[in-house]
């Protein structure tokens, strides 16, 4: 396996000063290293019957639409409020200053389905909990939940507590 890690560029104080933004346009411009990630994330939950990749917004999509294409089963956006076109329901998480929400479409998981969750990075894990949480209300059975990176040292793991969650590279520190 080669080192996906080195192809993460860092960027320091992005967005804002003491944030060290985890930048994965490098790895999506390097061919091989882009299709190895989405090998390894669909290597993994394989053979379990799932019948829609769930990819959150935007990053999410990148990824999680390559693995349902892999599949041949369905792609469902959890997309930021205001641009799903259709019925939908709404979670909100909290923010460092303040709260934001993620939207899915009503009829995009039927109940009892299985379902896997992409998303490009796990920080404090509350974008991942709201989706875990529209996932639930629509009655979608999560076989998993599939990240590229994870900032361990913000322990968002905790906050998917009896869940499968894959990550294929992870940070201790900034
Ligand atoms: P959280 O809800 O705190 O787990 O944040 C996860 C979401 O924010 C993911 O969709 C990431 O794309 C984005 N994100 C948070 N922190 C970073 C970071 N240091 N570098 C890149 N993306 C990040």
């Amino acid at each position: 396996m080669s080192d996906l890690k080195s192809s993460i560029r860092n960027v320091p104080d992005f967005p804002k000063p003491g944030i060290g933004f985890k930048d994965i346009t490098t790895l999506l411009i390097d061919g091989p290293a882009f299709r190895e990630a989405v090998d390894l994330l669909a290597e993994r939950f394989r053979n379990q019957e799932i019948k829609k990749v769930v990819g959150i917004e935007s990053r999410g999509f990148v990824f999680g639409s390559v693995i349902a294409y892999k599949w041949g089963v369905g792609f469902v956006p959890v997309r930021k409020p205001g641009k799903l076109p259709a019925e939908t329901i709404s979670e909100e998480y909290d923010l460092e200053y303040g709260t934001d929400s993620l939207e899915i479409h009503r009829d995009a998981i039927t109940p009892g389905e299985k379902v896997l969750i992409v998303d490009d990075l796990l920080a404090t894990g509350g974008t991942a909990q709201a989706t875990v949480n529209l996932i639930n209300r629509l009655g979608g059975e999560i076989a998993g939940i599939a990240f590229l990176i994870e900032l361990s040292f913000l322990n968002g793991r905790q906050k998917l507590r009896g869940y499968d969650v894959l990550s294929l590279m992870e940070y201790d520190a900034e």
